[in-house]
């Protein structure tokens, strides 16, 4: 077999922890199987290495970030290279340029076009373990681009994509995919199967235990994924297509992300074009928008509000500095105090009074909602972020998430 695996963060965060590691893929290996092996930075590395440059500047450049965040990736290729060498296993570390993970040039945010895996190939086919590291490529320039946080999971599958792996499992420090967050709520629920749909919503709607691009290539591809936890030998959560839609739970997790900013205009025209011109400038800045809310119309003005990260803030902020007078606009808001909570779940598209439950336990705990979006599997609001956690727990009750029987 050909067996992918991706070590995360905490899994490598020190030297007695990589030695663990290496063991484990020493095992795979002894049982006659090619292994290719992807780590993350020591354990906060990243999060170090981004709270230096804040001592320097706001506004770095992100070409030098991805070429600052993507050393963090190469010290642990190198440790576990050594420590693998030391329990006399034929191994070979390499980069995400060696490896030939070519990005776009969408530098701290790159998506992986294309991975030319003859090296890989050819360091297999000798015999050797190959350890990569995950959250890097390059782009068409050579220059070294990162995934956004979070990407290494990508890395893994996007390679267990291009070699056919037999399996691909993400080793992190929780025993799989649960209901939520298993910190914010304790009596969370592993869930043994969820489907590649339901997960993608998860990851994109804040659930950090998968990286949303590393979801959307398993889908693509159709690889499973077994996420499960480095610190034991139990089974994790299968990754895959649903399999029993009819029996799909109503709300199968709740996700949450504080790494969301609300921005409104205010007294636009209410003409044709003004949203086209707001978010066309909002696109050319390449920022992400999210949510969008457009109030209803008095004397011939609205106000449209919208969400983006924390991190495109700034930059949405000078946007609509530039382009306020062009829309009529007589002011805008910015803030950062904001968190998106959410419910998914397959069930929800067939079950009417879903959204109802969800704000009724959120009104409850006396939470405002400031925004709502819906999909089909799907309900998103934006509340403060200090009611986040409590939010997210209230659902969990609500939802009886912790037995799992919703019928
Ligand atoms: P790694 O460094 O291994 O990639 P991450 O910190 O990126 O680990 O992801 C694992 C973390 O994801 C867990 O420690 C947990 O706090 C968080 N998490 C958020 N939502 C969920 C969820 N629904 N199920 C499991 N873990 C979750
Ligand atoms: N080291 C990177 C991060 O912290 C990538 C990863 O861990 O997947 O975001
Ligand atoms: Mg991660």
């Amino acid at each position: 077999m050909l067996v992918v695996q991706k070590y995360g963060g905490s899994s490598v965060a020190d030297a007695g922890r990589i030695c663990r590691v290496a063991r484990r893929v020493a095992d795979v290996y002894e049982q006659g199987h090619q292994v290719v092996v992807v780590v993350s930075a020591m354990g906060d590395t990243t999060d170090e290495l981004i709270h230096l440059v804040s001592e320097i500047t706001g506004n770095p450049p992100d070409r030098e970030m991805d070429v600052l965040l993507s050393t963090g990736e190469q010290v642990s290729i190198a440790l576990l290279a050594i420590a693998i060498k030391d329990l006399d296993k034929p191994v070979i570390s390499l980069t995400g340029a060696q490896v030939g993970i070519l990005t776009d040039n969408s530098h701290t945010k790159a998506r992986i076009l294309k991975v030319n895996s003859t090296r890989l190939r050819g360091e297999l086919d000798r015999g050797n373990i190959v350890v990569v590291a995950g959250f890097q490529g390059i782009d068409e320039k050579n220059d070294i681009t990162t995934l956004g946080r979070g990407g290494s999971d990508t890395t893994a599958v996007a390679l267990a994509a291009s070699l056919k792996a037999d399996l691909c499992e993400i080793y992190t420090d929780v025993d799989g995919v649960y209901t939520t967050d298993p910190r914010v709520v304790p009596e969370a629920r592993k869930l043994d199967e969820v489907s590649y749909e339901e997960m993608l919503e998860l990851a994109n709607l804040g659930a950090v235990v998968l990286h949303p691009r590393s979801v959307e290539l398993a889908m693509q591809y159709k690889i499973p994924l077994h996420v499960r936890s480095s610190f034991n030998h139990n089974l994790g959560t299968i990754v895959k297509e649903a399999v029993n839609m009819e029996k799909a739970l109503v709300v199968t997790g709740v996700a949450y992300d504080s790494n969301v900013a609300k921005l409104g205009i205010y007294n636009v025209f209410d003409k044709p074009g003004v949203a086209y011109r707001l978010f066309k400038a909002l696109a050319d800045e390449k920022i992400n928008v999210d949510m969008i809310v457009q109030s209803a119309m008095r004397d011939d003005r609205n106000d449209i509000s919208f969400t983006c990260t924390q991190a495109d803030l700034n930059k949405a902020q000078s946007v609509l500095e530039r382009i306020l007078p062009d829309l009529g606009a007589d002011g805008f808001s910015c803030e950062d105090g904001v968190a998106k909570v959410s419910i998914v779940g397959a069930g929800m598209v067939s079950n009417p009074g879903v959204a109802a439950m969800m704000f009724e336990a959120l009104a409850e705990k006396g939470i405002n909602l400031e925004m709502i979006s819906t999909s089909e599997i799907k309900v998103s609001v934006i509340i403060r972020e200090e009611d986040a956690k409590r939010a997210v727990q209230a659902l969990h009750d609500k939802f009886n998430m912790a037995r799992g029987s919703q019928e």
